[in-house]
């Protein structure tokens, strides 16, 4: 796991942050989590880390860029976590699933949480969750309109866009937390 976090940092590669992955592994624990889709595989720290906390968990994570998918291939193999984890290979919005997940892990292109969140919603079991990470952004959310980079500033405008979509949500609710990068947590609304 060292050497991951540390081929992460010299490439770049935005996995998830010590307390963020911490909370995610407290959180599988604690509500006996088995079945989980990950959007957003990178080098499958993350996927390698939920499935090395129990030999019943069944992870399937999609990675569009061929390069991390290959990484993760690899990474997935050198830890043994081939019957554990199912990488896809594609742009998870071409991807459509029919299993039923109690976790579904949003961590790939922050412009398209939204189209994530209503594409795969279908895939959660009645008592299952949907966790989003990076809703901080390095601290930038909160700070829109000092950013200079337009591009930046249009990527920010989406992900507070996602998080007034996950407050507003009716079928869902949601609770934010500061912990890593930012994480929500949206469970189905069953009064709803
Ligand atoms: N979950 C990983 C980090 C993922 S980084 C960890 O914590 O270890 C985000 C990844 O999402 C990048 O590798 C990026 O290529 C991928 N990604 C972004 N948009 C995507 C999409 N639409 N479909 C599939 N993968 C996507
Ligand atoms: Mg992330």
């Amino acid at each position: 796991m060292d050497r991951l976090e540390a081929f992460a940092k010299e490439e770049n590669v935005p996995i998830m942050q010590k307390d963020g992955i911490e909370f995610l592994e407290d959180y599988i624990k604690k509500h006996n989590v088995k079945n989980i889709l990950e959007i957003g595989t990178a080098i499958a720290y993350s996927a390698i880390r939920m499935a090395s906390l129990d030999k019943n968990i069944k992870i399937t994570t999609i990675e569009r860029n061929e390069k991390m998918y290959n990484y993760a291939l690899k990474n997935i193999n050198q830890f043994g976590k081939q019957n554990q984890i199912n990488i896809i290979f594609n742009d998870a919005l071409e991807v459509d699933l029919d299993d039923k997940f109690d976790l579904i892990f949003i961590d790939a292109a922050k412009a398209q949480y939204i189209n994530f969140f209503e594409k795969f919603k279908k895939n959660l079991k009645s008592d299952g969750v949907i966790i989003s990470d990076n809703l901080d952004f390095h601290g930038l959310a909160d700070n829109v309109e000092n950013i200079e980079s337009k591009n930046l500033r249009a990527l920010m405008k989406k992900l507070n866009n996602y998080k007034n979509f996950l407050k507003e949500n009716k079928e869902f609710n949601t609770e934010f937390y500061s912990i890593g990068d930012g994480i929500s947590i949206s469970k189905i609304n069953q009064n709803g």
